[in-house]
C-alpha cells in the first residue's frame, strides 16, 4: 500500500512548495523509494492550458499530452517520475467530472454536494496514484492555507486520513518565518497563524518547513514547534539558497528531513546518496568560463513565463561548466529600435514558444542577423516557425510570407493551420499536444547532437510547417533536418554552413533535467561558447 505525503502552504504564496515537493521527491527516491508526485491547483479553469503566460507562467506539457501546472516540470526536473494527465488537477476539473457524473445520471436521488460529492472526487485523484508499484504519493496542494477556494481540498485531505488510517500519512506544512528588518527580529507569528487555520479543518501537521532568508535560531524553532504542536525535531529550516534550487536537497537532507520522513511512515528505504547532486551545485559555483544567451521573447519580463526553458539552459551550462547569464530581449523593442544593440555581446539567441502576432516581427529581425553573423540560434516551437519566416522571406525572396496565424492573407502561408485544427471550435486542450516520434535526418546538426535517429519530444501548437514549401526551401538551403516517421510533418529546420542554428517545432525543454541535460541545448551552449571564444 502506498504512503502519502500532502504538503501545505502557509503564509504567502510563492514560497517554493513545487521545488520543495519535488526535492522531498529528490530524497525519498534516493532511498530507493518510489515517487508519484501531483498538484492540487485549486482555480476554476479546468487546466492552465487557456490561461497566459502572465498569469500563470509556464504551461508544462506532459508525455501524454496534457497541460499542466510548471510545479510538474520541478517534479520531473527532481525525480524520475513520470508526470501524466492525472498529475495536475484543478477545481475546474473535479467540478468538470462531477457535473458530468451528475448529468449521466450517476447520482440519481441524491442532492450532488461539495461534501461528500466534490471530496470524493479529490480523494479519488489521490487515489489514481497510487498505484502497486508507488512506495509514496506526494500531492501538493496550491495556493495558501486559508483561502476560501482551496477549503475543498483540504477537506478532502483531512478525510483522507481518516480513510486510509493516519499512519499512512503526513502533512508537510510548508511556512514563512519572517524576518522584520526594522527589529531585527524573526517572527512566527504568521505561521502561528497558518497552522491554526489547518487545525480548525482538523489537519494537524505532522513536519514543518519553514522558508527564511535568514537563519533561524534554535529558540526560535523550538518555539514554532510548540506554539504549533509540532514536535521540534519535525521542524526544519528552509533557507533561501545562494546558488541554485538544486541547492535544497542537499539543505534538507542535512537536517534529516528524509529520515524523519521514512521514520514517521514505516518506510523501510535505505541508502539516500545524493552525490550527484552535490556534483551539480559544485558545478554551478565553479564555472571556468562565463557568456551570455539572448532570450528574445514577448513575456520575458515574467519570471516563470519560460521556466523549463531556463532550467534547460542552467542544465546545459552545469553539463558545460559555464556560467550561462541570460539577457532577456524584448521583442517589441527590437521591432522599435532595431535589433543591432539589442543583440550585442551575445553569445546566442534562443527565440522561445508562443502565441499571436505580438513581437513575431522583432523574432524574425533577431533571427535574421543570428543567421547572417553566425551566431548561435535555437528556436523552440514558434521561434522555429520564426526561423521558415525568416529565411523564406530573406533568402528565398517570398516577401510578405508569414504563419496564417499571424497574417491570414500572407501570399506564402510558410507556416499554416494543421489540418486536423480547422474544424475545432473549442481551445482547450485542442492542440496537437504530448509526446511523438520524429525521424532525424543522417547527417544533420540534430542527428549529431542526439547521437541516434529517432526521439520523442512534446508538442503544443496548432500551426505547422507547410508541406508546399519544402521543395524551394532545401533548394535555398534549408535542411529539414526532422520529420514525422512518415515524413508528413517537419518538426525541425536547420540551415546549411552556420556553425548553429537549428529550430523544433516541440519543447525540448520540457525533457531536460539537471542529472541529464538536453542534448539541443548542451551543444547550443557549447557552441555559443565557441563563438565567444573565437570573437
Ligand atoms: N503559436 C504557434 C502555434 O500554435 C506556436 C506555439 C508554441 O510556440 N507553443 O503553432
Amino acid at each position: 500500500m502506498s504512503k502519502h505525503i500532502f504538503v501545505t502552504g502557509g503564509v504567502v504564496s510563492s514560497l517554493g512548495k513545487g521545488v520543495t515537493s519535488a526535492a522531498i521527491g529528490t530524497l525519498l527516491e534516493a532511498r530507493g523509494l518510489k515517487v508519484q508526485l501531483q498538484k492540487f491547483d485549486p482555480y476554476v479553469n479546468v487546466d492552465p492550458g487557456t490561461m497566459s503566460p502572465f498569469q500563470h507562467g509556464e504551461v508544462y506539457v506532459t508525455v501524454d499530452g496534457a497541460e499542466t501546472d510548471l510545479d510538474l516540470g520541478h517534479y520531473e526536473r527532481f525525480t524520475d517520475a513520470k508526470m501524466n494527465s492525472d498529475c495536475n488537477v484543478t477545481t475546474g476539473k473535479i467540478y468538470h467530472s462531477v457535473i458530468q457524473k451528475e448529468r449521466r445520471g450517476d447520482y440519481l436521488g441524491k442532492t450532488v454536494q461539495v461534501i461528500p460529492h466534490i471530496t470524493d472526487e479529490i480523494k479519488s485523484c489521490v487515489h489514481r496514484l497510487a498505484t502497486d508499484d508507488t512506495d509514496v504519493v506526494i500531492s501538493e496542494i496550491g495556493g495558501t492555507v486559508g483561502d476560501i477556494e482551496s477549503l475543498p481540498f483540504l477537506e478532502a485531505l483531512r478525510q483522507f486520513a481518516y480513510d486510509v488510517g493516519r499512519e499512512n500519512v503526513l502533512y508537510i506544512h510548508l511556512t514563512l518565518i519572517i524576518y522584520l528588518r526594522a527589529a531585527d527580529e524573526m517572527k512566527t507569528k504568521a505561521t502561528q497563524h497558518s497552522v491554526g487555520r489547518l487545525r480548525e479543518i482538523g489537519i494537524l501537521p505532522d513536519i514543518l518547513i519553514c522558508r527564511t532568508e535568514k537563519p533561524i535560531s534554535q529558540e526560535d524553532l523550538a518555539k514554532t514547534a510548540l506554539f504549533c504542536n509540532v514536535k521540534k525535531e519535525a521542524v526544519f529550516e528552509e533557507r533561501d539558497v545562494d546558488y541554485s534550487i538544486y541547492e535544497i536537497p542537499g539543505l534538507l537532507k542535512e537536517q534529516g528531513l528524509d529520515d524523519y520522513i521514512c521514520e514517521s511512515l514505516g518506510l523501510e528505504g535505505s541508502g539516500g546518496d545524493i552525490s550527484a547532486w552535490h556534483e551539480v551545485v559544485e558545478r554551478v559555483k565553479n564555472p571556468t568560463r562565463k557568456i551570455k544567451i539572448g532570450m528574445v521573447g514577448k513575456y520575458v519580463s515574467h519570471q516563470d513565463a519560460y521556466k523549463s526553458v531556463y532550467e534547460a539552459i542552467n542544465h546545459a551550462a552545469i553539463a558545460n561548466q559555464a556560467k550561462v547569464e541570460v539577457e532577456r530581449v524584448d521583442t517589441e523593442l527590437i521591432e522599435k529600435d532595431g535589433p543591432a544593440g539589442m543583440l550585442e555581446g551575445l553569445s546566442g539567441i534562443i527565440v522561445p514558444g508562443g502565441f499571436g502576432h505580438r513581437g513575431v516581427e522583432g523574432k524574425i529581425e533577431a533571427i535574421r542577423v543570428a543567421r547572417e553573423t553566425g551566431l548561435p540560434f535555437f528556436g523552440l516551437c514558434l521561434g522555429m516557425q520564426c526561423a521558415a519566416i525568416e529565411f523564406a522571406r530573406n533568402v528565398c525572396g517570398m516577401v510578405k510570407a508569414n504563419s496564417t496565424e499571424i497574417d491570414e492573407s500572407t501570399p506564402y502561408p510558410i507556416i499554416s493551420i494543421m489540418a486536423d485544427q480547422l474544424a475545432l471550435r473549442n481551445k482547450g486542450g485542442t492542440m496537437r499536444l504530448g509526446s511523438y516520434p520524429c525521424k532525424l535526418e543522417e547527417g544533420s546538426l540534430a542527428r549529431k547532437c542526439y547521437g541516434v535517429d529517432l526521439i520523442h519530444e512534446r508538442h503544443r501548437h496548432r500551426y505547422e510547417f507547410n508541406n508546399k514549401y519544402r521543395a524551394i526551401m532545401e533548394q535555398n538551403g534549408m535542411v529539414l533536418c526532422g520529420t514525422s516517421p512518415g515524413g508528413e510533418l517537419v518538426e525541425m529546420v536547420e540551415v546549411k554552413d552556420h556553425p548553429w542554428f537549428l529550430g523544433s517545432q516541440f519543447h525540448p525543454e520540457f525533457q531536460s533535467k539537471p542529472l541529464k541535460p538536453h542534448p539541443l541545448f548542451k551543444d547550443f551552449i557549447r557552441a555559443a561558447l565557441e563563438f565567444d571564444a573565437a570573437r
